[in-house]
Parts: C-alpha cells; structure tokens; sequence
C-alpha cells in the first residue's frame, strides 16, 4: 500500500485528493491523508448566507475560458450547479478624477479592438488616443528577459493605460501592483504577441475573429459560478472524499526526505506526531511550503521564501431596494492608484450574478488591501467598515446605512509572480527533479485563479502516482 500526503485542502490540495481518490478506486493500492491547519477544509473558498444574499468570502467565480474548474464541477456532479454571470448588464468603470468612467467597449483587458468606442471615451487623453493609433504599427520586438507588466504596456501606450487600466485591473483582480509583476507569468499571451505580431491591437483582433468563429455565435458568459456558491465545489468535493483522510486543525510543521534503510519516503511532522509517506503533495502556499522544506532543502525553501503574496479584506455590505436602483448599471468600478484611496474594487453582486441578493436588495463587495496597503488587514473592523462607507460616499454618494456588513480577512493569500518568476519555477523544478516523490501544487506557481489551482491540484496528484509506479505518466512538476 502506498501513502500520500497532502498538505492544505484549500482548492489545490482537494483537487489533489480527488484526483487520487479515482485512481484508488480504480483498485489502486493506495491511501492517502489530507493535512490542513484550519478547521475547516477549503481555504479560501468560503460562501456564507445572510438575511438572503448569498456571501463570498473569497472568489466569487472563475473564468470560463479556463476549463478545469467547470470541467472539475461536472465531473463531481454540480453541472447543473455551473451559472455565468450576467454579461447582459456587463460594465465596468473606472474612476477617474473622482468620477466613474465605463470602460469603453471593445477594450479587450487593456487592448483596444474597436476604434469609436475608444475615440469617445473620456477613460484616456487625446495623447493616449494617439499612442492608441500608433500602436497599430508597433514593429515584433522578442524581448530577451522578463519585465514588468507596466513597462510592456507603457511601451506600447504609455503611462496613463498603466495607470488607468492596467494597475487597477491587476490590483482589483489580484491585489497586485503592475510595476511588479512579471509579464511573461501573468499576462505570457502579451510577451508572445508582441513577439509575434508587434501590436497588441492587431494580434488581439486578430485572436478575437478567429475565437468569435470558432463560438460561432454561442458567446460565452465571462465568469462561471455555482448556483449555491463557490463553497459548493468544496462540500461536493469534500463529500466525495473518505472522512477518514482528512486531518482538520493539523498544521504541518516539518515535511523530510527519509533516504536510509527500506523506509525510504517523507516523513511528515504535525504536532507531536510523525507519519511516514511514500509521496507528499506540499499545496499550501508557497511561503508555508518553504517553513516546511526548510531541513530537507534549504534552496528549495529559499526558492519559495522569494515567491511573495499579499492580504486582502473583503467587506460585503447589504442595502435596501432604493440603494439598489441609485446605483449605476455594472459590474462594479476599480480604483486606480492615482486616485489616493484604500479601496481597489467594488462589485455589485446583485448585478454580476443577480440570484446572490433578493431583487429588493443591493449586495457589494469591496476589496482593500493588496500589494500597497498591507496594513489594513490590522485595523479592526468597524475601522474597514468606516473607511469603506466613506470612499463609497465619495465614489457613489451612497450615504445610506447598509442592513449589514460582513468582512473578511485574507492574509497572505495572493501570490504575486514577480519579474523572474518563471525562472525561479525553472530552478524550483530543478531542486524537485532531486527530491522523488516530492510535488508542489497551488496558487504560487503557474496560475492564481481557481481554475488554474484546480488544474495545479490534479497534475501533482499524477505527478505523484507516477513517481510512485502507479500511472505511466509524468506531468510537469511545480503544477
Ligand atoms: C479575496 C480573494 C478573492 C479571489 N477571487 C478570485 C476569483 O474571483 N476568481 C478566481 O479564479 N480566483 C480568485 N481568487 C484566487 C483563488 O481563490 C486562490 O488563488 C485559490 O483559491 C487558492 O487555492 P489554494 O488551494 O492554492 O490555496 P488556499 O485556498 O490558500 O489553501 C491553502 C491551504 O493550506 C493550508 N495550510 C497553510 N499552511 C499549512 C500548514 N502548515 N499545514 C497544513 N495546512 C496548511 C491553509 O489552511 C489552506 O486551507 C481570490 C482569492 C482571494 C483571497
């Protein structure tokens, strides 16, 4: 019988059992044991109920494009479940000298594909507009190292995109900072682009004729969630799991290779006992992976120690039908840095996905924090809830008290893919090649969202069949 531990049950570690619990049931000889400090499974993926709106702690939903989460969801019997959000009322602003401006249409992240909706827009100067024009005839450059998200971007329209979209995307979505960020880790269709094509404009035409083709009509909602929340992907998981693997309120201190005599493996340390395993999926984040590894390899620990990650809060207030119909249509606004606030996004729940609030209910969700305000994950609550009713009466003029207000706090729980990141993979997957049987999964390697955590999840659990004789097959390591 062969054993395998896997530490942190967040999205990762639970697409990680899933994925060996199909193999044991193929009549695998197969056992494994799922470690997590909390003393509840799921990590970050958390819905809560009240008063009738439907709460997320943590995502609220994934991209569509991205397929494993969805696909993951069907297989565990939550198709019916999927639901994508409400493209129909799709629209976000910006806010721009205090004043909210829609992101024009056919602005593809940050690449404009349409010519009018862009020339009207009051979102960028007529200098902007320019380098706009201009772009269409930016000449392929192969960039010879990674950079950062802003410079790219910079090159190719200037200061005020990075300032006016690309920074609040990045941070909104990611809680990131685009003077940080490694383009060729977070946005590698970009460098390869540019690369290919020169423009980004054409190269996103381009790619956007041939998608649209290919859907032929059959357009796609942007997000994905499930009907009862994202936490329905974690209980139909966790149902599908035996009780018995699971070690709830068990942080792992220690995870070290046993290389002597016929016990060769890992042997995991949690409180004051030690098991021993044949193969170990470390999918905790990368910083607690390194505290781990730090015996066993300390050049493994120091490669996952660089991989740094922010905190964010999430405060989901409630209001009234009259709040409701006073605010504008959309999604929601993001907040760039330029602007001096705390706050870095705002969603309308009630609009992105309607069924989360009674229809006499407006729900937001607002997010502080990121790679800029670490410090507010310290202030008690009635200070966020104040300071995120103040910049909403400023941003919206919205005054009313809210019905309630829920906060949540995400220390640490971002990993940001710093310039280099995909050289530190390099080397990680180098320092694992020396180690049998070790395999990293999460959010800190090759993808934030869910869906990529998902993917991460499964392919170290064949990663780790496969060191262990047990599938043919040998998917990339640090998934
Ligand atoms: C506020 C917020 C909003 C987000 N929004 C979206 C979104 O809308 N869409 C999207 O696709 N993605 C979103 N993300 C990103 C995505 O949710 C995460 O990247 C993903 O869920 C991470 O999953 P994970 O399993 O890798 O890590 P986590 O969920 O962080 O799980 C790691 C687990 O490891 C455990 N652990 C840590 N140390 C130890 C130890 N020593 N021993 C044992 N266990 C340990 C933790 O308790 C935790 O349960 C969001 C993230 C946050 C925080």
């Amino acid at each position: 019988m062969k054993r395998i531990a896997i530490i942190g049950a967040g999205i990762s570690g639970l697409s990680a059992a899933f994925a060996l619990e199909k193999q044991r049931r193929s009549i695998a000889p197969l056992e494994y044991v799922v470690f997590d400090s909390s003393s509840r499974l799921g990590g970050v993926l958390v819905t809560d109920h009240v008063n009738g709106c439907q709460i997320e702690a943590g995502p609220d939903s994934f991209l569509t494009e991205k397929p494993w989460a969805s696909d993951l969801c069907r297989e565990i019997g939550l198709g019916e479940q999927l639901l994508g959000s409400n493209d129909a009322d799709r629209k976000t602003y910006i806010l721009v000298k205090g004043k909210l401006v829609v992101i024009p249409d056919g602005l593809m992240f940050m690449v404009p594909t349409k010519i009018l909706p862009t020339v009207f827009s009051p979102l960028f100067s007529l200098k902007t507009k320019l380098r706009m024009a201009r772009e269409w005839f930016h000449p392929p450059r192969k960039a010879d190292a990674d950079e950062t998200v802003a410079s790219l971007v910079e090159r190719h329209y200037g200061a005020e995109m990075v300032d006016r979209l690309a920074d609040p995307l990045l941070s909104g979505v990611y809680g990131g900072d685009a003077s940080q960020l490694s383009v060729r880790a977070v946005l590698p269709r970009f460098a390869e682009m540019e690369a290919r094509h020169g423009s980004l404009g054409r190269a996103m035409l381009a790619a956007h004729k041939k998608m649209a083709l290919a859907a032929k009509g059959s357009a796609k909602p942007l997000f994905t969630s499930l009907r009862g929340g994202m936490q329905q992907m974690v209980d139909a998981l966790v149902s599908r799991l035996p009780e018995s693997s699971f070690r709830p309120n068990t942080p792992v201190q220690a995870v070290q290779r046993q290389d002597s005599g016929q016990n060769c493996g890992w042997l995991v340390s949690a409180g004051y006992a030690t098991d021993h395993f044949d193969a170990v999926i470390v999918a905790a984040p990368a910083q607690a992976a390194a505290d781990m590894l730090g015996i066993t390899s300390p050049e493994l620990a120091a490669e996952l120690r660089g991989i740094q990650y922010t905190s964010s809060v999430t405060v989901n207030l409630a209001y009234d039908g009259k709040v409701r119909s006073s605010l504008p249509p959309g999604f929601g606004f993001l907040v760039p840095h330029s602007e001096d606030k705390r706050m870095l996004a705002a969603t309308f729940v009630h609009t992105k996905f309607p069924h989360r609030a009674p229809p006499d209910r407006a729900l937001l969700r607002c997010f502080i924090g990121g790679a800029r305000n670490e410090q507010v994950l310290q202030l008690p609550e009635e200070e966020i809830v104040s300071i995120v009713r103040q910049e909403l009466r400023q941003i919206l003029g919205l005054t009313a008290d809210p019905l309630f207000a829920r906060i949540y706090r995400w220390p640490r729980a971002m990993a940001q893919y710093g310039v280099g990141h995909l050289d530190r993979l390099q080397r990680i997957e180098n320092l694992l090649n020396q180690l049998p049987g070790l395999t990293l999964a999460g959010n800190g390697y090759r993808g934030i969202g869910v869906p990529d955590c998902v993917r991460s999840g499964s392919e170290a659990a064949n990663r780790a069949l496969s060191a262990l004789g047990l599938i043919a097959e040998k998917p990339q390591l640090a998934s």
